[in-house]
């Protein structure tokens, strides 16, 4: 068998995909990944434990050693580490089958709409929590009850104020409608301040960062402009180098990164990171210009009540200046 160090770097999706590509494999990482509870083992250690051949082999309940060896050595070195105890996963293993799982758990969610205290914006109705339907299937809309609400595409049913997706299998189970809903705001915060701080959220990988803006900006009310499609005339596209991860966010977005802007928002009794914050930009942004364009420059004006702050932004979405 080669060394475990020889082995665990460099490989490619199709190599990775044929190691795994065997139920008796996947058993392997399933019961290995059973031995670890660190909730119930209050002494447990960094290191991950460990189960001889012989124990692991009838723990998965493959007869035959030899074919279970095989299937053994092809996972030694990526996703398992052998240790004088026996067999233990790696962090890749580990990583693998616990997404694995946390995607089996549950389907589709469904649920009656649940009544939330803040009023519509738009109208002043009664706001309520809602699952997609059929024309919209992403994920949990927020929609107003008495008027058309913020689209107006075909696509998106009357009323809906605005889309935030959906946490992940694992997040959904075991949890009430608001629960889920709390959680998913705390779930889109982090994974957007690591897009606007340059790590991809789903693999890690290097952001790059492409400005839109459109030159001949026109919207009205809730709606979209004809040349840009956007609400907002300045965008930065954000791809990751690795995994294609796309996103376009605003200027009031990329603002968030630093402590002076969030700090205003919450002086002036606004939660940047609730669910209000996609129109956060548009209700306090009062004037986005370019100053610069070679370097791009950006400065944006936040105005609450009488107070402003002056935000430069930088071609990438940086903030290179505050100033109250
Ligand atoms: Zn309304
Ligand atoms: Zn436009
Ligand atoms: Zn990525």
């Amino acid at each position: 068998m080669s060394s475990d160090t020889e082995r665990r770097s460099g490989l490619s999706p199709d190599e990775t995909f044929a190691i795994l590509g065997h139920e008796t494999r996947l058993a392997i990482l399933s019961e290995l990944w059973d031995l670890d509870d660190p909730l119930d083992d209050p002494d447990s250690t960094f290191e991950r434990k460990a189960l001889s051949f012989a124990d692991l082999r009838k723990r998965v309940g493959m007869r035959d050693g030899s074919q279970f060896n095989y299937h053994l050595t092809q996972l030694v070195g990526p996703f398992v580490r052998q240790t004088d105890e026996g067999y233990a996963l790696r962090r890749a293993g580990w990583q693998i089958i616990s997404t694995i799982l946390a995607g089996t758990l549950t389907d589709e969610v469904v649920f009656d709409a649940e009544p939330i205290d803040d009023p519509c914006p738009r109208c002043g109705g009664q706001v309520v929590l809602d699952h997609g339907t059929n024309r919209s299937p992403e994920g949990l809309l927020i929609r107003c009850t008495a008027c058309e609400g913020n689209y107006d595409f075909p696509e998106i049913p009357s009323g809906v104020l605005m889309r935030i997706g959906m946490l992940p299998p694992a997040g959904v189970s075991a949890r009430s409608v608001t629960e889920m809903y709390r959680k998913l705001l705390t779930w889109k915060k982090h994974r957007l301040l690591m897009r606007i701080e340059g790590v991809c959220p789903e693999c890690s990988g290097e952001i790059a960062v492409i400005p839109l803006i459109c030159e001949d900006h026109v919207v009205g009310d809730g709606q979209v402009c004809p040349n840009c499609d956007r609400t907002v005339e300045i965008q930065f596209k954000s791809v990751c180098s690795v995994c294609k991860g796309a996103w376009q966010l605003s200027t009031g977005v990329h603002m968030l990164q630093h402590p002076t802007v969030t700090a205003f928002y919450h002086d002036h009794g606004y939660d940047p990171w609730g669910h209000k914050w996609p129109r956060l930009a548009t209700e306090t942004i009062a004037d986005q210009t370019v100053v610069s364009e070679d370097p791009l420059t950006i400065e944006a004006t936040v105005v609450i009540d009488d107070d402003q702050l002056a935000v430069t932004l930088d071609e990438e979405g940086t903030v290179v200046d505050v100033q109250t």
